[in-house]
């Protein structure tokens, strides 16, 4: 079962957030502190990461609302992730869906891969929403589907599949 240290940069981001923190399945376990961890930085060159923090310690998730130059808004990799919260970001519940989203790549899951693998995780009916969404043209990235697809990454880890 991962454990993270979850870091929120501050009491205020912390109480927006922590409230919700419940979306995510129990599976992932957090222990929440306010500050911030040991970070490091990307390749500060390449207009996608440029300034964006990222944790040192393993098993740590960084949530901050820095305004830095980076057009990321989240990254995880090799059981530590790092959220930005931007001055848009107006739904609690959208941003705890990307502190998952980041999560799951933390432990190896394709979390990018909703379209590609919507096969794999939908159920009959789904199916004929998601088709009738994209004849409406409406965006499919949003939370509704994120959380579905979400649960099924997380459901798919703690069977063993995927990731590490
Ligand atoms: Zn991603």
């Amino acid at each position: 079962m991962p454990h993270f240290d979850l870091f929120f940069k501050t009491e205020d981001l912390r109480r927006r957030l922590e409230p919700h923190l419940d979306l995510i399945p129990p599976y992932f376990r957090f222990t929440v502190r306010t500050g911030t961890p040991e970070v490091r930085f990307f390749d500060q060159k390449d207009p996608m990461w440029k300034g964006f923090p990222f944790p040192i310690p393993e098993g740590t998730i960084y949530v901050f609302d820095d305004e830095i130059p980076a057009r990321a808004l989240g990254g995880g990799m090799q059981n530590r992730a790092s959220v930005r919260v931007t001055r848009a970001d107006t739904d609690d519940e959208a941003l705890v869906l990307r502190i998952w989203h980041e999560v799951l790549h933390a432990i190896g899951q394709p979390a990018d891969d909703m379209a590609k693998r919507a096969g794999e995780w939908q159920s009959v009916s789904e199916r004929l929403m998601w088709a009738a969404w994209q004849s409406l043209s409406r965006s499919l990235d949003v939370p509704f589907w994120h959380r579905k697809f979400y649960a099924w990454l997380t459901e798919r880890a703690e069977s063993g599949v995927g990731g590490r």
